[in-house]
């Protein structure tokens, strides 16, 4: 079972910031920049996003569109910026970065430090927005 399999089922603690039947969204542990969310399947391990089925492939994104825009409405940035890269954790997942820069996005970048008050405020501003969608 991965990490984020674990995640999704509440036996490893997360910053939840959205949840449907079938998808999770969480905020990333080391964000590129605060309020860096991950959008998951929750039962589908396959680390290449590309071997999803396309009804499940569809779903994630749809979802994901959804997480966006409550990111956006929660956290101020120019727009929401998008990646998928897996090169860590074998689990299909979004990454989701609010942007005020183009160099938001590098992924070498030093990160910055965000407390764990702060990934509760900003995952509860987040969860507050996606349950007004
Ligand atoms: P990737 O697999 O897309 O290259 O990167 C995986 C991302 O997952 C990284 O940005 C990393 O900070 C994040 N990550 C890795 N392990 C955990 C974890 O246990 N919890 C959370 N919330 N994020 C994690």
């Amino acid at each position: 079972m991965t990490i984020f399999t674990r995640i999704a089922k509440g036996e490893i603690p997360s910053y939840k910031v959205a949840e449907d039947e079938r998808f999770y969204a969480f905020l990333d542990i080391n964000p590129l920049a605060p309020g860096h969310t991950l959008v998951i399947p929750k039962d589908v391990e396959d680390d290449y996003i590309f071997h999803l089925d396309e009804e499940t492939y569809a779903g994630l994104w749809a979802f994901a569109r959804k997480v966006a825009v409550a990111l956006k409405a929660a956290v101020p940035c120019q727009r929401v910026g998008v990646a998928v890269l897996g090169m860590e954790v074998p689990h299909t997942h979004i990454h989701l970065v609010p942007l005020q820069t183009e160099g938001d996005m590098d992924f070498r970048k030093t990160r910055p430090e965000v407390t764990p008050e702060q990934h509760k405020a900003i995952a509860a501003a987040i969860l507050k927005e996606y349950e007004k969608l």
